[in-house]
């Protein structure tokens, strides 16, 4: 017999509360307000889209970002399953909290903001009707330094935009070409169920999951963004130009643009492997990042105009 996944509201320390209700507050605007960068790169596809099917398309999303805005309800009835990407000094004083907070956060932002159930408990097939469950939401953290700050990434990890993910370790012979073949085989395959134009995130590293962290990683880094490695910059432009020629254009629609960008992040590697992942994101890439102090005074550095 299948028991039941079962949530009780745990008993937080008042400040642990407080960070709780500001993340319960943020993860609703992540919802409906897609972050500074991504609009601005959707601002400037669509000018380069002057054909009446793609202006339709860019016209139609502008219109359900108002709508999203005006009625307070999501940017696509898909809010995905809530991951968080967090770098925390040691002497943050919520630290051991941290994965309490961030349950109940998303527990009661589904009820708040409202978002989707999308939690359902593999193998037993059932929606736990919480938005939380098992392992659900992701958390991952790493422990940075001694300083008491948290930078934390909020991420809804829809399902069409997670379906062109793949990991594969690559024999050393095919190189910079066989990562290429990799990244253009899952676009032309899956890139139109992503619904485009998307964010394309690629990791490389040693093995499967250090590449597919990697290619997350990449997703959570601004759309115009470029790698530092001079090398992986050349590949990101290559890239960017490839999967643009397949001719998705907005939401596969066809047209001259069907990536937002290519952000690649690499890590030194064992010299007989390429480990290479594949992440996306969709036009409603709903992606944030929000800064706390050991006061929980925080900041939104991708959406810069909103208070909570
Ligand atoms: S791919 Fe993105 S925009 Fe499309 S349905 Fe999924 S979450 Fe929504």
């Amino acid at each position: 017999m299948t028991t039941k996944y079962t949530y009780q509201e745990k008993t937080l320390s008042p400040k642990a509360q407080q960070m709780r209700d500001i993340l319960v507050d943020y993860i609703a605007v992540v919802s409906r307000r897609l972050p500074d960068d991504v609009t601005a790169k959707l601002s400037e596809l669509s000018k380069i889209e002057v054909d009446p099917l793609q202006q339709l398309v860019y016209n139609t999303m502008w219109e359900n970002q108002m709508l999203a805005e005006k009625l307070e309800r999501p940017s696509c009835q898909d809010t995905g399953a809530l991951q968080f990407f967090i770098k925390c000094g040691s002497h943050f004083p919520l630290l051991s909290e941290l994965n309490d907070i961030l349950k109940e956060a998303v527990f009661l932002a589904t009820q708040k903001a409202p978002l989707r159930h999308n939690a359902v408990e593999t193998f037993d097939e059932y929606n736990t009707g919480l938005n939380i469950g098992s392992g659900l939401p992701s958390v991952f953290t790493e422990i940075e330094g001694d300083s008491d700050k948290l930078e934390m990434y909020v991420y809804m990890a829809g399902g069409g935009c997670s379906l062109p993910g793949a990991a594969k370790v690559l024999m050393p012979g095919e190189g910079y070409e066989g990562v290429a073949k990799f990244v253009m085989d899952q676009m032309t395959s899956y890139g139109i169920n992503a619904c485009p134009p998307l964010l394309v995130g690629i990791g490389i590293g040693t093995s499967v999951e250090v590449a597919a962290m990697n290619s997350k990683l990449a997703l959570m880094r601004e759309v115009s963004s470029e790698s530092p490695n001079e090398n992986a910059r050349k590949m990101e432009h290559l890239l960017e130009d490839g999967i643009n020629n397949i001719g998705l254009g907005p939401q596969g629609f066809g047209g001259k643009k069907s990536v937002m960008g290519v952000n690649i992040i690499n890590t030194a590697r064992h010299p007989s492997v390429i480990g290479v992942a594949i992440n996306v994101g969709c036009w409603s890439h709903r992606r944030g990042k929000i800064l706390f102090d050991s006061e929980l005074n925080y900041s939104l550095p991708l959406h810069q105009e909103v208070e909570l």
